[in-house]
């Protein structure tokens, strides 16, 4: 079975928070534990008009891709509630594709099997 992971256009983020509590709730996560939590990189500037201002969510090691609702055929907790539409979920392949895509830095996470 072809191995699967999130992409995450992270300059598209805009840090809301959305996706940790997504996994926190689908997941029943006790305070302080995080599937997906949200680092940033700001700000500081790069020259005259230009600041470096970003936030990066970063899955965890108590991601699991979501096992249950993608074994269901649903997209994963946080990809579904993103509200800026920046995770997708699929195949290497399939984020590979993406990315190649998407005129923009990303990152792409995949889990252990
Ligand atoms: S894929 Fe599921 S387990 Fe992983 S960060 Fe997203 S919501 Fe959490
Ligand atoms: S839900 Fe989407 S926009 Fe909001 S913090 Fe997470 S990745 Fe960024």
């Amino acid at each position: 079975m072809a191995k699967k992971g999130l992409m995450i256009d992270y300059l598209l983020c805009t840090g809301c928070h959305t996706c940790e509590v997504a996994c926190k709730l689908e997941h029943d996560l006790p305070t302080g534990f995080f599937g997906i939590k949200l680092a940033d990189d700001k700000p500081w500037q790069i020259d005259e008009n230009t600041w470096e201002y970003k936030w990066v969510p970063i899955p965890t090691q108590l991601c699991d891709l979501c096992a249950e609702r993608t074994a269901e055929g649903k997209e994963p907790a946080c990809v579904l509630q993103c509200c800026s539409h920046c995770m997708h979920y699929g195949t290497v392949a399939e984020l590979a594709q993406k990315m190649d895509e998407t005129a923009r830095p990303c990152t792409m996470f995949t889990i252990k099997e």
